[in-house]
């Protein structure tokens, strides 16, 4: 697939330099936030270096889910990136206090959001972008501004997630970002009382989808209230063990291969 290449080399260890990958999804409330927490602490524990900037506008949420209230500092007026559960992290959340939402016009956002990504990063190989849900103006000139080798889609497996996740994937491909793979979160459900399955969401969507349009399904999670728990109380499954951990582990290996 045209790009996908060129994306994976940037992204092994031997390639000197900087490599961005934008995480978007079509809709918010898909977990997309978590995964880019959770597949950065993985990426870090195969030996990377690796940041998060958090653009979520709508619903900043990577201090909580890494479970740090650090503020950065700036330094020759650049913001140095806090480093916590081995990321280093800036988050548009760490510019405004809690509880206040951002009222900010499309220049502004993109404004502040150009602040994280040109931080003083040092020397950190892989920064995963926790994109704003939705196609709008802001992801647009963010992934124009941090020219990302790649992208990777979170859906669930639901319709109008997919609807969403497909006009994410068309954003992609109109700025010649290459999306390395699709994520389907939330897939499949099973009763720690009575150990039956099942799908809220439906079933294998986002897979079927990915294939349709002719991009990689790089893998599934399922719905875990463990999952939520910890991630609420900021204790990332991907920094312990267990598994959980392996499943973050093996989508983080799927978008390095
Ligand atoms: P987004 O960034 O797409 O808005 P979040 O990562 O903030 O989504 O997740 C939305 C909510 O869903 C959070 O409360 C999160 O803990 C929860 N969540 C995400 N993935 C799962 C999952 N696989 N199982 C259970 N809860 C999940």
């Amino acid at each position: 697939l045209p790009g996908i290449r060129e994306a994976r080399v940037a992204l092994t260890a031997s390639k000197p330099g900087r490599t961005y990958i934008a995480i978007g999804s079509g809709k918010g409330g898909v977990g997309k936030s978590t995964l880019t927490t959770n597949l950065a602490i993985s990426l870090a524990r195969m030996g990377r270096k690796v940041g998060i900037v958090d653009a979520d506008i709508y619903g900043p949420s990577q201090p909580t889910l890494l479970g740090t209230n650090e503020k950065p500092h700036a330094e020759n007026d650049k913001l140095v990136p806090i480093e916590v559960q081995g990321v280093k992290l800036l988050s548009v959340g760490q510019l405004v206090p809690p509880g206040q939402a951002l009222a900010w016009r499309g220049p502004m956002a993109s404004g502040a959001l150009n602040q994280l990504v040109e931080g003083d990063w040092g020397d950190t190989e892989i920064i995963l972008i926790d994109l704003p849900p939705g196609t709008g103006d802001v992801q647009l000139s963010l992934v124009q501004k941090s020219r990302p080798a790649g992208a990777v889609i979170v859906s669930t497996p639901q319709d109008l997630s997919l609807i969403d996740a497909t006009r994410a994937i068309d954003l992609f491909g109109k700025t010649s970002v290459p999306v390395l793979g699709v994520i389907e979160n939330m897939a499949g459900y099973q009763c720690p009382h009575c150990g039956e399955s099942s799908d809220p969401f439906g079933h294998g969507g986002a897979e079927t989808s990915a294939a349709k349009l002719g991009v990689p399904f790089l893998g599934r999670l399922p719905l875990s209230p463990s999952l939520r728990e910890a991630s609420d109380a900021g204790r990332p499954p991907a920094a312990e063990h267990g598994p959980a951990a392996d499943a973050f582990a093996a989508l983080a290996r799927r978008l390095l291969e």
